[in-house]
């Protein structure tokens, strides 16, 4: 066994940030994903880069709004009713963690995490490639009703923790920032700090692209077992091979359990399912990403088109997508921008990663030598892939942590 080698298991947006530190530090890496690069949520998402967001999708007041989760199929937060009982104790987890004291907590760790991600982009890109698919000119949400609602004071609160700018935004502001908007849309703010991707899934395999030109090794297999090796390291075994290497990542997105269930670490990362309608040709092009918080859904320019995307359903990992929540995503739309016309349109649905408290699980197992944790980024991983991705490289390599790495690590679930 090679005694540098790292395997990293998955080839999203989260292992290729860690392979390509490791493999600038002289490090042998193999990546391992049956899918390749960008062949799960990192692949469609609404590619909003979002290093000045610091608030966490659990919020105080969830307790009240579970029936209506349950009882709207295609609702912006649908729970399958087959599902609820599996998904019972990670949402009890989920309504504790929008206590107030929490999302403070989770608040300051998401601007520690976030805030250098487009240095980071930047650092993993290079400059070329950087301006090739990243910009930062900004997200604007915005809302229906003239007034600021409790969701949108409580945002401003947690924005002056970190003394984070934005800029609110009026009726006529918004008809001219986005001509052909709906007049029921009535109140915005711009985040001048956030930015947005013209192409996820071109951005991650231009990741892989370095990384293979780099040296580095992408395997197309599934890791199917994760076995402690006599004497230290570890073996994945594959479908159809065994690799063996001293350290081990495990980046593989909503699916991570799955490696980590049957060696005793219970993680509570459940999937919110999210779906995404891209329009090509459309009529309209907003020139900023638009976070329309009255509808739960976002609305990117992109190079293909424009994505509309979000939604949350929880439905587990084998459940088959519900393409209405895709198409739904249309009319919605259309309230936004009623006379949009577009050509064809594609329905896509991915696999958040998520655990309760909107923090990704980071670092070493210390029950387990040799294995490491990269996922769980929920709604962020565009933005916190990165960051994450260097940190977990980082502690591989034996640096010293540039920030505290409590929040972020398995021992928070135990
Ligand atoms: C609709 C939607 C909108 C979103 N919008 C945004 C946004 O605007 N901004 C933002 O920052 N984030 C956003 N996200 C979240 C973001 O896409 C994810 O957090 C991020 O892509 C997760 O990256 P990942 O690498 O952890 O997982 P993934 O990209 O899912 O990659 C995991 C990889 O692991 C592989 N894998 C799984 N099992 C194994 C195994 N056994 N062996 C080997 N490989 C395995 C899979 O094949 C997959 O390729 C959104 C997500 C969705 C679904």
């Amino acid at each position: 066994m090679e005694p540098g080698r790292v395997i990293i298991l998955g080839a999203g947006v989260a292992g290729l940030s860690t392979a390509l530190p490791l493999l600038r530090a002289g490090r042998a890496v193999v990546v391992i994903d049956p899918l390749g690069p960008a062949g799960g949520a990192s692949f469609g998402n609404t590619g909003l880069l979002s290093a000045d967001t610091v608030v966490p999708i659990a919020l105080p007041g969830m307790l009240r709004k579970v029936p209506r989760w349950l009882a709207d199929p295609l609702g912006p937060l649908v729970v399958r009713p087959t599902y609820l009982p599996r998904a019972t104790p990670w949402l009890a987890r989920w309504i504790r963690a929008g206590r107030m004291d929490h999302v403070r907590a989770i608040s300051d760790a998401m601007r520690a995490l976030h805030a250098p991600a487009f240095d980071d982009w930047r650092n993993l890109l290079g400059a070329t490639s950087y301006s090739e698919f990243i910009r930062r000119g900004g997200q604007v949400q915005i809302w229906d009703e003239p007034g600021e609602t409790p969701g949108a004071a409580l945002e401003r609160a947690l924005r002056a923790r970190h003394a984070i700018k934005a800029e609110l935004l009026g009726a006529d502001d918004l008809r001219q920032f986005f001509p052909g908007i709906a007049r029921r849309v009535s109140r915005g703010l711009l985040i001048p700090g956030n930015g947005h991707m013209i192409s996820p899934p071109r951005a991650v395999r231009r990741l892989a692209e370095l990384f293979q030109a780099g040296g580095g090794i992408i395997l197309p297999e599934r890791a199917m077992k994760l076995i402690p090796q006599e004497g230290g390291g570890w073996m994945v075994m594959t479908n159809t091979d065994n690799h063996r290497a001293r350290q081990v990542v495990v980046a593989g997105g909503a699916w991570s359990r799955l490696l980590l269930d049957p060696l005793g670490i219970r993680i509570p990362l459940e999937t919110e399912r999210g779906y995404h309608l891209m329009l090509a040709e459309p009529s309209v092009v907003p020139r900023l990403p638009i976070l329309y918080k009255s509808g739960n859904f976002g609305v990117t320019p992109m190079e293909e088109g424009l994505r509309v995307a979000g939604t949350v359903e929880i439905a587990g990992l084998d459940a088959a997508p519900d393409e209405r929540r895709a198409q739904q995503l249309l009319n919605q739309l259309r309230c936004l921008f009623p006379d949009i016309q577009a050509g064809a349109q594609r329905l896509w649905m991915g696999f958040r990663p998520s655990t309760p408290d909107s923090l990704p699980v980071l670092g070493p197992v210390p029950s387990h030598p040799g294995l490491h944790l990269c996922f769980g980024h929920g709604h962020f991983g565009m933005t916190g892939g990165p960051p994450s991705g260097r940190l977990v490289a980082g502690a591989i390599l034996g640096d010293r942590p540039p920030i505290d790495m409590a929040p972020y690590a398995l021992s928070r679930f135990q």
